[in-house]
Order: structure tokens, then sequence, then C-alpha cells
């Protein structure tokens, strides 16, 4: 049904005075996408500031069936939170830490907390939560939530769904299903909170939820290192956890071209290494033991130089120096604007598997446009890779545009081939809903559309996401 006058005065009367907007100026910011991708409409912006208020809100709504779209901090990169018409309800209001139990090392609080305050509050109980993005200050809880999303550490941590012990919930019909309790064990059946972590906002709305903390470990090494090849990445990945253990906290994979690109077209970066290498691995250990932080790194890289699998290193032997190397890998993103067309693709395969996806999706994107520049990189210890495909220098943004479907096909029939996934991160929104179809069976398919029925009858909750 769509939203009347009169819904729209219940609504209000719901939310309270301060609790909901409709000026077209103060909307704006909450209906463009940060990459100007999509431009949204919406009624009204509902800004609930409690659980009960949301549950009061979207009880209405489902007697009424009006859909809501549901946003955090409007980060995501696939669409999912710009509403075309729905009510709009963000969880901007719902911004409380509750508690901070230091002996069950764990964080609640609601889904409005940004990411960047909820690591701030455990760093101030001396702990760590892991989960860190570029958009952390913007991202919320219930954001990061809704799309597991990961970032460089889940080699060590995980991703959202493995950091997070409880969950609450304001389910499609308006209940509240509240879990807050932290429990690391709790074998009572269906683990209710995985269905709605990753689920973008179909299933129901998640206002606040219990996070797992962990001990920060007080010395963090770094080093970049230069290789001739990813399967060697691969084999000094294996190395390297051989050898430090849980210490590897990031292990992330840049070519040559991505280096160039950020000291050419990112200001305040340059080269950490004195030669090219075709492909280069920044790595990040965090340690307990002082000893053990000044041998280690050394000798596992002198290893890695003896079997041939690293041709040059550097360890950064300052603070300043390590911030470098952080830098440089987080502006590959930026490094690429100046560019031209590119055509991106967010992939994962068997960590076993990267080397050849790499090898073979390179291969059939030179044979479909002559001279366009691979530029691929990330998580390779995650087998998530960011498979970038840069127009060659000079083409027409447009006549390359015009193959990126023949392009985006070819790399996913190597994703598909490999047995991996074409969302490693962000999920599926309203960007990838044609590439769900073509990589889920009609089992796994069928399965999930009777999730949906079950959870969300009258596909009131972000109706237009994934299916
Ligand atoms: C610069 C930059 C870097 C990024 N880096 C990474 C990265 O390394 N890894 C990664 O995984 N992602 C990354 N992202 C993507 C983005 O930050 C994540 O998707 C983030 O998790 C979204 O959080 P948000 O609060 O902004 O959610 P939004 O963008 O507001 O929403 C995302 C989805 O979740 C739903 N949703 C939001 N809140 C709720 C809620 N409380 N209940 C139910 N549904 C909800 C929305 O409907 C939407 O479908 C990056 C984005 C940017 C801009």
């Amino acid at each position: 049904m769509s939203i009347n006058d009169e819904h729209l005065a219940d609504i209000k009367s719901i939310l309270g005075s301060k609790g909901w907007k409709e000026d077209a100026d103060e909307l704006l910011p909450y209906l463009h996408e940060w990459r100007d991708r999509w431009q949204g409409q919406t009624p009204l912006l509902a800004l609930p500031d409690s659980t009960k208020k949301t549950s009061e809100l979207v009880s209405f709504c489902a007697r009424h069936s009006i859909k809501i779209t549901p946003q955090g901090g409007n980060t995501g990169l696939v669409g999912g939170q710009i509403p075309q018409g729905e009510l709009l309800l963000s969880t901007k209001c719902l911004s409380r830490i509750h508690t901070l139990d230091v002996e069950n090392a764990t964080l609640t609080l609601e889904a409005g907390v940004t990411l960047a305050e909820a690591r701030a509050a455990a760093r101030e109980a001396g702990l760590l939560f892991p989960l860190s993005l570029a958009s952390e200050g913007t991202a919320t809880i219930g954001g990061v939530l809704s799309t597991n999303a990961g970032g460089m550490e889940v080699l060590r941590y995980g991703n959202t769904r493995d950091l997070t012990l409880g969950l609450e919930v304001v389910t499609a019909t308006g209940d509240v299903w509240s879990a807050l309790n932290g429990l690391r064990k709790d074998n009572t059946g269906y683990d209710l909170k995985h269905l709605f972590i990753g689920a973008e906002g179909t299933l129901g709305i998640i206002t606040a939820a219990v996070l797992k903390l962990f001990p920060e470990p007080p010395i963090r090494k770094s080093a970049w290192c230069g290789l001739t090849s990813v399967k060697d990445a691969i084999l000094l990945l294996a190395l390297m956890r051989a050898k430090t253990g849980n210490a590897l906290s990031k292990f992330e994979l840049i070519p040559q071209i991505g280096v160039d690109y950020t000291v050419k077209n990112v200001p305040g970066n340059q080269a950490p290494l004195a030669k090219p290498s075709p492909w280069q691995i920044f790595v990040e250990f965090g340690f307990f033991d002082q000893t053990q932080a000044d041998g280690l790194v050394e000798a596992v890289l002198s290893e890695a130089m003896e079997q041939g699998l690293v041709e040059d290193a550097v360890i950064a032997q300052s603070h300043t120096q390590a911030e470098a190397f952080l830098r440089l890998r987080e502006s590959l993103s930026a490094a690429q604007k100046n560019e031209g067309a590119a055509l991106k693709h967010d992939i994962s395969v068997p960590v076993s598997s990267l080397a050849r996806f790499i090898d073979e999706a390179s291969g059939e994107a030179i044979r479909i446009v002559p001279n366009c520049r691979v530029f691929a990189f990330g998580h390779v210890g995650d087998g998530n890779v960011h498979f970038n495909i840069l127009q060659p220098p000079g083409m027409d943004p447009d006549e390359f545009t015009r193959q990126g479907a023949r392009l985006t096909q070819a790399v996913y029939d190597r994703v598909s081939a490999l047995g991996g996934s074409v969302s490693a991160e962000h999920g599926i929104g309203i960007l990838k809903k044609p590439e769900l179809l073509t990589q889920k069976s009609d089992v796994e398919m069928q399965l999930m559309r009777a999730v949906k029925t079950a959870l969300d009858p009258d596909n009131i909750m972000n109706p237009r996401v994934l299916f």
C-alpha cells in the first residue's frame, strides 16, 4: 500500500516531534549515495531513538503494508540503503553504548553507534574491537552487521559475523527479539542472529548488538615485500602463518601498477621498495611479547628469501613508516580515480585458487579489451580480491564501458568455475541482484525465499533488495 497523509500523521505521532524529517534539504544527505550511483526518494525520514519506538513504528507499517528501507551510516556500496519511495528508517538516533563488560570481553551497544565510536569505547577499556574499515567514522554497527563487513583483519579475527555474540532485532511484524546475552556457547536450536547478520535489512531492523572484544596486541610490526608472482604470495602466507601463528593480522596483495598509480595520483605516498616488483605484499603482525616481536619477523622474511618467495623486503623501522605502508594500501581505491573508466569486482575464491583466478581472469580481460590495465589487489589471506579493470590509456571511456558486461561476465565465469563468490564484501543490494540469481542454485534461492516469506510475510523490509 502506498503511504497517505493519514499514515504520515500517525507515524509522526509515534515518533514524536524530533523523531522525523521531511524537509527536502534536510533529507538530501540521506538520499544520496556517496559515489553518486543512486539518488533516492522517500515520503518521510523516521529517526526513532529507542527500540520501543522502532517497534511501534514497524508494527504500524506492518499493519498498513508500508514498505521500509533501513539506513545506518549510508556508506554501503550496493545501493541497499537508498529508498525509492519507501519510508526511510535511519538508526542514527539509536546511538547509546549500553555496557562494556571487561571480564566477559563484550561491548553491548545500539545499532546507530558508529564503528569508530565502538572501537574507541573498546580502546578506552584497554581492549580491541578489531573490525576496521576506511568508512568507520560514518558506518554504523547496524550497517556493518547487516552487510557482514570484512576489512583488513579478517585473517586474524574473522568478519562481523564472527565478532557478534548477541543481537536485538525489531522483526518485520514489529515484535522485539532480544538476545543480548553475550554468550560464547549456546546450543539451543537455530542460531537466529545469523539470519539477520548479512541480511541487508530484508528481515528486520537490528537495534542493538553484543560484540566480542580482544586483548590489544601492544606491539605491531609491519613489512612490505616484493614478489614475482601471486603463487609465491600464497606460499608466503602459508609460511608466515606456520612460523608466526596467530600474530599475522594483515596480509594484503598490491600490484606494481597499484604502487605506481598511488604515488602518481595520491599526494603523500612513496614506493616502499627501491626497485619495482610485479606483486607486493603489505603484512602486519600483532605481538604480545617484545622478544618474539624483535626476532620473528626478520627470521621469517629471511627464510622466505632463502626459499625464493620474496625478492626484496622492508621492515618498518618506525611508527611513521608503518603508517606510510598502511596509507599506501588504503589509497589504492583513490589511486584509480584519474585513470579513466574502471570496472570493479569484489570477489572471493578459495585462497588456494587465487593465483589461478588472477591469472585466468587477467588473460580473459586482455583478450576482450587489449591493453586494458588489470588492477587487482586486496585481502589475499581471505581469498578476497578487488579485481578491477581500467580502460586502456587513450581509449574512449564510453567505448570501454560498452565492453563492461562482457568483461564482468568473463570475470564472474572464472569466479564461478573456481567455486568463488561474486560478493566477498558489501552484499548484494540493488547492484548485484542479477549475479545472485546466476550464482545460487535453485534450491538455495528457494530456501532464501522461504526464510524471507516466513520472517517478512508482507515483504515490507527493504523490498527491492536481494530478490
Ligand atoms: C570508503 C569506504 C570503504 C569501505 N570499506 C569496506 C571494507 O573494507 N569492507 C567492507 O565490508 N565494507 C566496506 N565499505 C562498505 C560499507 O562501509 C559497509 O557496507 C558498511 O558495513 C555499511 O554500514 P552503514 O552503517 O553505512 O550501512 P548503510 O550503508 O546505511 O546500509 C547498508 C545496508 O544495511 C542495511 N542496514 C543498515 N543498518 C541496518 C539496521 N540497523 N538494521 C537492518 N538493516 C540495516 C541497509 O538497509 C543496507 O541494505 C566501505 C565503504 C566506503 C565508503
